[in-house]
C-alpha cells in the first residue's frame, strides 16, 4: 500500500515511511492511495479471532513493507499490556452497547493506538539504527499514553510539556511517576495552548528539528488512526453474534476527529450497510456539530468542559475527511485549508448531502453530560466518564429503531473523578492500577514557557545519532 499526501506535494511512500514522517512534509496529511474494501466472507471468516488477530487482519491490508511475522508480534505486544483479555470488551446496558476502550496503561482509550505507534517506532528505529527524540504538549491524556507507549525503549527519548497545576492530579502522577531514565516531563508556568505554541514554533526551526532527530506523537500519525479502525471492525463482529441483521450505528465522542475519523475508514472498507450511522459527538466546544449540521466549518473560542480531552476547536484530522468529500483533489484541499488559516473559517455547505449521509451530530451541554451520568448509573449501575456521556446523550438523542447502537467509552471514570461525584454523589472506585498513585514519587522539571529554555533542555538531554 502507497501512502500520498492530502495536498499532493509528495511522491507516494510506503506505510514505514508514512509512519516515521508524521505530517507530510508539504504541510498536509498522510492517506493510503485506496482503502481496502472486505467482503462479507472475509468478514464471517474473523468472527472467532481474538482482538489482536483482527487486527492483524485488518492492518495487513494497509501495510505490506513489514514481514508478517514481525507485524504479528508487534501486535501481540502491544495488547498484552492491556488488562482485559477482550482487549475491548462490549457492555450491554439496556438497548445500548458501551465499547470500553480503557483497559489499557493509561486507563484512556488513546492507549489502544500508543502502545502499537510506541512499539511500531522501536521496530524501525532498531531497523535503521536512527533514534527519536519526541516532543509533545499535552492537556493530560495524550501525554500520558504517549509517555507509556514508549518508556524503556533504548532508542528513544520523550518530552512532555503540560501547563503546571492544571491537569487533575491522577493525570499528572500518570506522567510524572514514570521514572524510566528516557522520559522527561516539563511542567510549564502556562496553559496548554502556550505548551502547544512551543511545540509549533521549536517544529517549525526545521534545521533544528533535523538536528535533535525530533518527532510528533499527536494524532495526526497515520498508524494511529489505523489501529483505531480495528475496534469498528471488532464490533461490528461481535454484535453480529446477537443481532440477526448485521448493520449499526456508532456514537463516538469527538475532539481532534481522529476517533471517528477511523469509524468513517471502517464504514468505508465494511460491506455496504454494516455500520449505518456515525454518530459525531461534541461538548460545547460544537465546531464540528456545526459542519455537519450546517456546512460551517468556522472557528469558536476554546470553552473548558468536564470532558477536557474534546476541549478543541480545530481538529486535526479534519483534513483528510475533507479530502474524500473533495474528491481526493489537493489542489482544492489546499486551497481550503490555506483559506482556513486566514480566515478561521470554511464553507462546505454545498456539500452538505454528502457530508449527512457520513455522519450525524449532536452537541451535548455540561448539565446533559451530568444529567446522562446520573441516569446510567441509577438504572444500571454503571459509571460512564465525562466524554463518555457526552457519546451516550448523543447516541439517545439519534438512536434509529432496530439498528444496534455501539457507543464508544473513551476513559474509565476514575480518571474524571471530580466530575462523577458531582453528578452521582460518590466518587468512582479506583481501579488496581491507580491504587496510591498519588502517593507516588515523582520526577519533573519546572520552567518559564519559553521556547529557548525548552530548546536548551532538549540541547542537554535529548538522544544524538
Ligand atoms: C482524545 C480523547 C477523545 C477525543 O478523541 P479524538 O480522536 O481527538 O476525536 C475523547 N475522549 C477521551 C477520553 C480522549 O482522551
Amino acid at each position: 500500500m502507497q501512502y500520498l499526501s492530502t495536498r499532493g506535494g509528495i511522491q507516494p511512500i510506503p506505510f514505514t515511511k508514512a509512519v516515521m514522517m508524521g505530517l507530510a512534509e508539504d504541510g498536509g496529511l498522510l492517506l493510503p492511495r485506496t482503502i481496502p474494501r472486505i467482503d462479507s466472507q472475509t468478514l464471517n471468516s474473523w468472527k472467532d479471532l481474538s482482538y489482536a488477530e483482527l487486527a492483524f487482519e485488518v492492518m495487513s491490508r494497509f501495510i505490506d513493507d513489514i514481514p508478517i511475522s514481525d507485524l504479528k508480534a508487534l501486535i501481540n505486544r502491544s495488547y498484552a499490556t492491556f488488562d482485559n483479555v477482550e482487549v475491548a470488551p462490549l457492555i450491554h446496558c439496556g438497548n445500548l452497547h458501551i465499547l470500553e476502550l480503557f483497559h489499557g496503561p493509561t486507563l484512556a482509550f488513546k492507549d489502544i493506538a500508543l502502545q502499537f505507534l510506541g512499539n511500531l517506532f522501536e521496530y524501525l528505529l532498531d531497523k535503521s539504527g536512527e533514534v527519536l527524540n519526541i516532543l509533545g504538549a499535552t492537556s493530560g491524556d495524550t501525554g500520558s499514553a504517549a509517555i507509556y507507549g514508549v518508556r524503556g525503549k533504548e532508542r528513544i527519548r520523550i518530552f512532555i510539556l503540560h501547563p503546571h497545576k492544571r491537569v487533575s492530579p491522577v493525570q499528572e502522577k500518570q506522567m510524572t511517576s514514570i521514572m524510566d531514565g528516557n522520559v522527561f516531563n516539563i511542567a510549564i508556568h502556562g496553559s496548554f495552548d502556550d505548551g502547544q505554541a512551543i511545540v509549533k514554533k521549536i517544529f517549525n526551526d526545521i534545521e533544528f528539528k533535523n538536528r535533535m532527530s525530533l518527532g510528533a506523537i499527536n494524532s495526526i500519525n497515520w498508524a494511529r488512526v489505523l489501529a483505531q479502525v480495528v475496534y469498528y471492525v471488532y464490533s461490528c463482529l461481535h454484535i453480529a453474534k446477537h443481532e440477526k441483521d448485521g448493520s449499526l450505528a456508532f456514537s463516538v465522542p469527538t475532539g481532534n476527529f481522529g476517533d471517528i475519523f477511523a469509524g468513517y475508514i471502517a464504514k468505508r472498507m465494511l460491506p455496504e450497510g454494516s455500520i449505518r450511522q456515525l454518530i459525531l459527538a461534541t461538548n460545547a466546544n460544537d465546531i464540528l456539530t456545526r459542519f455537519v449540521n450546517k456546512g460551517d466549518y468556522s472557528l469558536g473560542e476554546v470553552v473548558q468542559t468536564s470532558s477536557p480531552s474534546m476541549d478543541i476547536q480545530a481538529a486535526s484530522n479534519f483534513e483528510r475527511y475533507l479530502f474524500y468529500l473533495l474528491d481526493k483533489e489537493p489542489e482544492q484541499v489546499k486551497e481550503l485549508m490555506a483559506e482556513f488559516s486566514r480566515t478561521g473559517r470554511i464553507d462546505l455547505s454545498g456539500h452538505l448531502d454528502q457530508i449527512r449521509r457520513d455522519f450525524t451530530a449532536a452537541a451535548v451541554s455540561e448539565q446533559e453530560v451530568a444529567a446522562t451520568i446520573a441516569d446510567f448509573y441509577n438504572e444500571f449501575d454503571y459509571i460512564l466518564d465525562p466524554h463518555t456521556a457526552v457519546g451516550v446523550r448523543a447516541a439517545i438523542l439519534h438512536q434509529r429503531a432496530g439498528v444496534p447502537m455501539v457507543c464508544l467509552a473513551t476513559a474509565h471514570p476514575a480518571k474524571f473523578g471530580e466530575a462523577v461525584e458531582k453528578a452521582i454523589g460518590r466518587p468512582p472506585t479506583f481501579p488496581e492500577s491507580l491504587a496510591g498513585i498519588l502517593d507516588r514519587e515523582s520526577r519533573c522539571e519546572l520552567m518559564q514557557a519559553d521556547s529557548l529554555k525548552i530548546q536548551d533542555f532538549l540541547e542537554q538531554h535529548a538522544l544524538s545519532r
